[in-house]
């Protein structure tokens, strides 16, 4: 499969239409002579001799873009590349990119060291309708405040109630079907949870979709996206932890479990909860917080990643 990677998006047309693009959109002569081998598209070098070449020996892989000049030696990204051949920067090459092909964005999972695609798979059986969204504003300053992007938000449909100035969290269970908006006051410190349903682990249906075998686990949403904006895949139990949320997870594809609850006696207690009912198959793993760091939101990246770095199996 193919992976092009710009930026966190991940481009799927095929890399020989790419270049026929880029070689029709080109206005310097650059790409005269292309290739299309098994494994690689086969270009004139845009780097070296000016670009004109008369046959090509630069390489484009292409499982993933990257090239490879057997005539001058230079090698890199795909972007790299475009950006060369547009004679312009990577910002330049990376908005045509965009632009022309797309490009689902994807976080980065730093435990298994590749990109993961965040899809939602559509035409799933919804027990609320989506169209319960469409009545809110998709953006709000206060994320941005809270520490996270747009795009984080935009993956995860989060939005704003402005009647009410509260951040909606739209949860779905394990299948991906939508069960509750869980509310999150920006003014007051209170969330507002639908009573009457079993309230679902928090970003576990993205986990099942992609087939993600270590997370993270915190209590609050916001906690959770953080964890997700840092690149690390998280879920979360919306406070304290249910016997149904812990079934979920042990029938879930999880294998490793990062507990990184709240730094204080309610986090403490989730962590003996989880560690008493989670099936053996899952490792838990132990996470330590500076003492004066309250919650995963409160971290910065690194102290996230030293903390993963530091924790204990248990
Ligand atoms: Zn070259």
């Amino acid at each position: 499969m193919q992976r092009i990677l710009v930026d966190n998006y991940l481009i799927e047309t095929p890399i020989s239409k790419i270049i026929e693009l880029l070689r029709i959109s080109l206005t310097n002569g650059k790409l005269r002579d292309v290739q299309d081998k098994p494994d690689d598209i086969v270009v004139s070098c845009p780097f070296h001799s000016g670009g004109q070449e008369e046959h090509g020996s630069c390489f484009i892989r292409k499982k993933d873009g990257v090239f490879h000049c057997f005539g001058c030696g230079e090698k890199g990204s795909f972007l790299k590349f475009v950006a060369e051949c547009f004679d312009a920067p990577e910002s330049y090459a990376k908005a045509w990119l965009l632009k022309n092909f797309g490009g689902e964005l994807i976080a980065k999972n730093l435990f298994m060291g590749e990109p993961i695609v965040l899809n939602r798979n559509k035409g799933i059986k919804k027990h609320l309708d989506e169209s319960i969204l469409d009545q809110y504003q998709t953006w709000n300053p206060y994320l941005a405040k809270r520490k996270l992007s747009r795009e984080i938000c935009e993956l995860f449909k989060v939005r704003y109630d402005p009647k009410y100035r509260q951040v909606i969290f739209p949860a779905y269970d394990m299948n991906g079907n939508l069960v509750m908006l869980a509310k999150r006051s920006i003014d007051v410190k209170s969330f507002y949870l639908d009573k009457d349903v079993e309230k679902p682990v928090y970003c576990l249906d993205y986990v099942m979709k992609n087939n993600i075998k270590t997370v993270l686990i915190t209590e609050g949403p916001f906690d959770c996206l953080t964890g997700w904006e840092y690149g690390f895949p998280t879920i979360a139990t919306f406070g304290k932890i249910s016997d149904y949320q812990i079934e979920q997870i042990n029938k879930s594809c999880i294998n490793i479990i990062y507990a990184a609850f709240d730094n204080d006696a309610a986090g403490r207690s989730f962590l003996e909860t989880l560690k008493r009912k989670l099936t053996k198959r899952i490792i838990i793993i132990e996470t330590k917080f500076p003492a004066w760091r309250k919650d995963l939101n409160d971290l910065t990246k690194e102290e996230l990643q030293e903390i993963i770095k530091n924790a204990r199996n248990s």
